[in-house]
């Protein structure tokens, strides 16, 4: 099925502040809770809809890579934080707070107890890894797959990332009993306040250590190599990242790993330049060419193409190969290879030579005639621009 459009699900324009979004997903968040609408599965997805587009379009970087290259860029399959993924329990811990300060709300304290609904552990989360791939013209054109090597942190063999010895070194926190959270009672004027905070002693994992593995001296982790195969999209551009998640740094103990951030480097084209979708190219031909019309070769980005000169054709035409150009991410829409036309004049001469073209300066034809028909400067730069 294909995915519907984040603006779209929250209801709202693709120049909707943050607030307006924010407010958006809070109505339908209230909407389709599942308090509000037990047992009821469309109405749970609706829920999940509205929180990962919230997800994307609340968090400027997603927001951006998704305005660019829509769910290509911030969705499923591999690229984005992983948004397609989330479950029930991520969406409450993580925009719990949509709801606080609503002075009210009925789901207030049901969303207040994110914390809670995942037993107050916390889980550790890899961090994210940043890679560059060069890319050539023809890649970005295309897409391709991308196998590289990456150095990185993985689990521990030895203790398959629990840190511990062997499985009788690890007992439950004594601080917190496990429950990773430590309540704390003060007493202030307007009565008894409950607050709860992540347990200190085991930082939230409910467990203790009693001997550290010898291998990763309770790490958890250890430095190794993957070969991770990448697909990028046809159309990328310098600058550009990509993430794919849970591909970055292994967790220990059985956390979240992080996300793997790829950057995108241009190599340029020996004779093709891009310019945003469209790819340029300097034609160099004869005066004579030019005057009797000829047929050329120029490259693409395809390999080579046939191209007719006209008899007659002036310095400064540019020439269009429709959707010989880069496609749009995301998109049906190819851009063009556009190619300006130079005439090449002779730097030396010979005797002979010069006398001919001193033949030809004389006649009447070879006399310059602007504005006879030929698009002036400023005209082709407007059909080149669109
Ligand atoms: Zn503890
Ligand atoms: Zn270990």
């Amino acid at each position: 099925m294909a995915k519907r459009d984040y603006y779209d699900i929250l209801g709202v324009s693709k120049s909707a502040s943050a607030d307006e979004i924010k407010k958006a997903y809070r109505k339908l968040a209230i909407k389709y809770h599942p308090d509000k609408n037990p047992d009821d599965k469309a109405a749970e997805d609706k829920f999940k809809e509205a929180a990962e587009a919230y997800e994307v379009l609340s968090n400027a970087e997603k927001k951006q890579r998704y305005d660019q290259f829509g769910h290509a860029g911030a969705g499923q399959g591999g690229f984005g934080g992983g948004a397609g993924n989330m479950n029930m329990e991520d969406i409450f811990s993580q925009f719990g707070d949509i709801f606080g300060g609503g002075g009210g709300s009925p789901f207030d304290s049901f969303f207040g107890g994110g914390q809670s609904t995942r037993g107050g552990r916390r889980v550790a989360r890899g961090s994210n890894l940043r890679i560059k791939v060069k890319l050539t013209l023809e890649e970005i054109a295309k897409g391709v797959e991308k196998k590289i090597k990456v150095n990185k942190q993985v689990v521990c063999q030895s203790c398959s990332g629990s840190g511990a010895k062997d499985k009788s070194s690890v007992s439950t926190c004594r601080t917190c009993g496990g429950s990773g959270a430590v309540r704390r009672v003060t007493n202030t004027i307007l009565g008894q306040m409950q607050t709860t905070s992540t347990c200190p002693t085991c930082n939230g994992e409910g467990s203790e250590i009693t001997a550290k593995c010898g291998t990763c001296h309770g790490e958890g982790l250890s430095r190794g190599e993957e070969t991770i195969s990448i697909q990028i999209p046809a159309g990328v551009s310098e600058g550009m990242q990509l993430s794919m998640s849970g591909k970055g740094n292994a967790a220990p103990r059985g956390g979240v790993p992080g996300d793997l951030i790829i950057l995108i480097e241009e190599i340029e084209h020996e004779t093709l330049k891009r310019d945003g979708f469209n790819i340029i190219y300097d034609l160099y031909i004869s005066f004579a060419d030019a005057a009797l019309g000829a047929s050329v070769e120029v490259p693409t980005i395809d390999g080579k193409a046939k191209l007719k000169i006209d008899a007659g054709t002036q310095a400064g035409k540019i020439l269009r190969l429709k959707g010989k150009g880069i496609p749009e991410v995301n998109s049906y829409h190819r851009g063009d290879e556009l190619i300006y036309v130079n005439i090449w004049t002779p730097k030396a001469l010979s005797k002979e030579e010069r006398e001919l073209v001193e033949k030809l300066q004389a006649s009447p034809n070879f006399k310059p005639q602007p504005g006879k028909g030929e698009k002036s400067f400023f005209e082709r730069m407007k059909e080149y621009f669109g």
